[in-house]
């Protein structure tokens, strides 16, 4: 039997998938086989920008040289070892990891939703055992249209069904906001046994929404005044998308705990965490919480050698740079058309929205016309196109995809 990929078309491989794999995501029908810095290649050989990054989880580029190296060399030496045994890469990612970002401990797990699973653990046990929250009344207040994840917990506070039914029964202990309403949350937090409040600084899923200026130093005021654990989920915005090392430093805001995914392993290796302080992270005591690839020699070695790229690089500067120059481009482009409402975001992490009802097919049939004329994106949400293209792409590059944008639209037909 036939088990490499090696002669097979992109049909192929896609009617394979079908046959195969659970039908759970329903790709741009593009299949690659290689990747470098913003650029990736399918079976055939067409070359293609990539606007999606993983989710903004290649935020380093692909297969960054740096990054593949300290994989490499840890995965010859050392791959696991599960935490029933200290391994000598794990303290020095610790290290690094809370000096980056300020904060006094790391709790190292693998997906984002894995990440968020356990900030939602620690907020609890700390309302509990520091608060006075009488048992199992913990609540926490999220935004609607929220995205932290898959699990049965996280679905369970999400109002998109789609994610949501015939899952249930659902975990209960969640009180659902507006976001970007820092008046709902106010009100909110006046309701009893209220343990944190967790929320995207920008949400990522839902289309790219920016909260108004302030939001994010309102939330830290209202959470710190109601005695409440501000959580910002930054597995999407942090690791300098959006222009600085985490989205809440925009507005110099900290929060007690950040949780982190996608590109702290610059998409290498699935690695997550949790950032607290010691008073927060210390309800965590030995058989509460784990997991056995968490915090592996590899994943370490790899989120080292990926922070270290975003820092050599000045990668957070260079999305501020670059998405400034992106909008302003994408907003002259609009002018010309009609096909476009609006464009938003920061730093490297935008969208368009399409003119066009979410139910429609515009927004997919631009993206299927952009594969072609190589580039690749996602809709989100139907009618929305999400831009986010690696933090590595230069200015040239940039103005080449501005191009391609601008052409498939000019020439799109609905
Ligand atoms: N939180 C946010 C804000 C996300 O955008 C995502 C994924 O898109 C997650 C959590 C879940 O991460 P993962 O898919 O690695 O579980």
């Amino acid at each position: 039997m036939n088990t490499t990929t090696e002669k097979l078309s992109s049909e192929d491989i896609i009617k394979m998938e079908e046959k195969y794999g659970a039908h759970n995501y329903h790709p741009l029908p593009v299949v690659l086989a290689k990747g470098e810095g913003v650029h990736v290649w399918d079976v055939e050989g067409k070359h293609y920008y990539d606007f999606l990054s993983a989710y903004s989880a290649v935020n380093q580029g692909h297969c960054h040289p740096h990054i593949i190296g300290a994989l490499k060399k840890q995965a010859e030496t050392l791959t696991l070892t599960s935490r029933a045994f200290y391994n000598d890469a794990l303290a020095p990612f610790e290290k690094y990891a809370t000096e980056t970002f300020g904060f006094d401990k790391i709790l190292a797990m693998n997906s984002g939703a894995e990440a968020v699973e356990t900030a939602i653990k620690i907020c609890r046990k700390y309302a509990y055992e520091r608060n006075g929250i009488p048992e199992n009344q913990a609540k926490i207040i999220v935004c609607e249209n929220n995205f932290h994840g898959r699990t049965t917990t996280i679905i369970s506070f999400s109002n998109d069904d789609n994610a949501r039914d015939n899952f249930g029964p659902y975990t209960p202990g969640f009180i659902k906001i507006p976001y970007n309403d820092t008046a709902a949350l106010e009100e909110a937090l006046k309701q009893d046994n209220v343990a944190g409040f967790l929320v995207e600084p920008i949400q990522g899923e839902a289309g790219v929404f920016v909260p108004d200026e302030g939001y994010l130093a309102k939330v830290r005021e209202l959470c710190t005044k109601a005695n409440v654990l501000f959580i910002a989920d930054e597995v999407q915005t942090g690791i300098a998308r959006t222009g600085n090392m985490l989205a809440c430093d925009h507005e110099n805001v900290k929060p007690d705990m950040v949780v982190l995914g996608k590109a702290i392993s610059g998409g290498v290796y699935p690695v997550s965490a949790v950032l607290a302080n010691d008073d927060i992270m210390g309800v965590i005591q030995p058989g509460q919480h784990g997991s056995t690839f968490g915090g592996n020699p590899l994943a370490a070695a790899v989120a080292i050698a990926s922070l270290e790229v975003i820092a050599n690089e000045n990668l957070a500067a260079n999305a501020d740079k670059m998405g400034k120059l992106f909008r302003k481009e994408m907003n002259r482009m609009i002018e010309d058309t009609d096909l476009v409402n609006k464009v938003r975001g920061r730093g490297l992490l935008n969208a368009i929205l399409i003119n066009d009802t979410e139910e429609s097919t515009t927004a997919w049939d631009l993206c299927m016309a952009m594969k072609e004329n190589g580039l690749i994106a996602k809709p989100t949400h139907g009618n929305i196109i999400r831009f986010a293209p690696p933090l590595v792409i230069n200015e040239e590059q940039l103005m080449e995809c501005v191009a391609i944008i601008e052409k498939t639209i000019k020439e799109f037909k609905k």
